[in-house]
């Protein structure tokens, strides 16, 4: 079946707006948007696209958006129940969330709850609850989609395949980031504009943070452990320079499969609306001729540890991966502030994730304690160095 009705959640943002492109490109209809306090952005688009409800998570600037769009139809709701109340939107079928970070967690659990399909690229969502959200999925016959390009392109090399059984391992492609080749010593004192400098993607600053420090593959490792029901030990990460090859899959018979396209979310993007159908893209055709080289690298495991962290984190299970997700995230935006160096980044995650409790099983509400925990710990470790 193919989405006619959207809710897009972190409307405002990198995802968000190429959601809004590929929505009005393809003709869907817009039942919901929500973001967090940009209300020039979010204005523009309700005027374009007319949402029965749109919500920001910051009070005062819903404030601001109510007054503004007094004269048109569309409701305008405030907070994280606003927001959820986007993701249960009665007209949308499928909700698109790109909000960053764990805030796309009660969306997420709500859209489920309502039984609509999910494009998800709010990868934080799996790494921290990913036992509750794909078991929840399951539970309610709810379908997630991947947005992410390296799950989407996994996602597509696996169809036709009967059963994960004759599956021997994931290869996760990475472009390296801008740091790639550098050495520790290389990245004590870069710089925040140095790591928002990444050689393929346009992305929002949060994960192009985590591309510099390679956490974004560790999150990604652990997503798709969630995604498609495999061990961590079966995926494998591969530096790809070019970010041409968007990940591949290697069955039993050695056979591989790699979905290739030039880099733009779009695609992906697409695809989570349109599958299992296909349809013309607005993005350009991949010219391999052109190209002529694609290179590949073991990834450097000491220099960028935040991989091994977050394989450790996932191994352990529980809520390991929530304290790594939260306290990275902690960790970032520090960064970002001027606070603490790169190199810092991975340390104090690293130690925060280490100090989860050990848990089998948890609750929504277990995961945002284990957020406040681990953003104080990461705070309390900052302040020692
Ligand atoms: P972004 O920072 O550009 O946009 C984030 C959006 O979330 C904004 O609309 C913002 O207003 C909203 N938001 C932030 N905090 C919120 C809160 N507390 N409540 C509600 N809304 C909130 O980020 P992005 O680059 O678009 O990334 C979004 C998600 O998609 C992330 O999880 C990221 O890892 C994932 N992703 C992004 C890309 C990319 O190319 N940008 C690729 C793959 C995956
Ligand atoms: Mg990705």
């Amino acid at each position: 079946m193919t989405a006619k009705n959207l809710s897009i959640l972190g409307s405002t943002g990198s995802i968000g707006v190429q959601s809004l492109e590929t929505a009005r490109k393809c003709g869907y209809s817009v039942s919901a948007l929500s973001a967090y306090s940009n209300v020039d952005i979010i204005e523009k688009q309700i005027r374009e696209f007319h949402p029965k409800v749109a919500a920001l998570a910051d009070e005062n600037a819903a404030k601001d958006l109510k007054l503004r769009v007094a004269d048109t139809d569309t409701k305008v709701l405030s907070g994280l129940s606003g927001v959820c109340e986007c993701a249960a939107e009665p007209t949308a079928d499928t909700v698109i969330n790109a909000v960053v970070g764990i805030a796309g967690l009660r969306p997420t659990l709500t859209a489920i709850d309502c039984g609509k399909k999910i494009a998800l690229a709010n990868k934080e969502t799996l790494v921290a609850g990913g036992q509750l959200v794909t078991g929840t999925a399951r539970e309610k016959g709810v379908d997630i989609l991947p947005v992410d390009s390296e799950h989407s392109a996994i996602f597509q090399c696996l169809q036709g395949a009967p059963s994960n059984r004759a599956l021997k391992k994931i290869i996760l492609t990475a472009s390296g980031g801008p740091f790639f080749g550098k050495t520790r010593d290389e990245l004590k004192n870069v710089t925040v504009a140095d790591a928002l400098k990444h050689p393929n993607w346009s992305m929002g600053q949060k994960i192009t943070v985590d591309s510099a420090t390679m956490m974004n593959k560790g999150l990604e490792l652990i997503e798709a452990v969630w995604l498609f029901s495999v061990a961590p030990s079966k995926i494998e990460i591969l530096v790809h320079r070019e970010s041409i090859i968007h990940s591949m899959v290697e069955y039993d018979d050695n056979a591989v499969i790699a979905q290739l396209g030039l880099p733009d979310m779009k695609i992906p993007i697409q695809y989570a609306l349109t599958y299992p159908e296909r349809i013309e893209s607005l993005t350009g055709e991949l010219d391999l001729a052109k190209l002529t080289t694609l290179t590949f690298y073991k990834p450097d495991h000491d220099t960028f540890r935040c991989m091994d962290v977050c394989r450790d984190a996932i191994t352990r299970g529980g809520l390991y991966p929530a304290f790594a997700n939260s306290a990275n995230e902690q960790a970032n935006l520090m960064f970002r502030r001027g606070e603490i160096g790169f190199l810092d980044i991975g340390e104090l995650t690293e130690r925060v994730m280490n100090e989860a409790p050990k848990v089998q099983s948890y609750t929504a509400d277990d995961i945002d304690d284990a957020d406040r925990c681990a953003r104080e710990l990461v705070i309390k470790y900052a302040k020692k160095r």
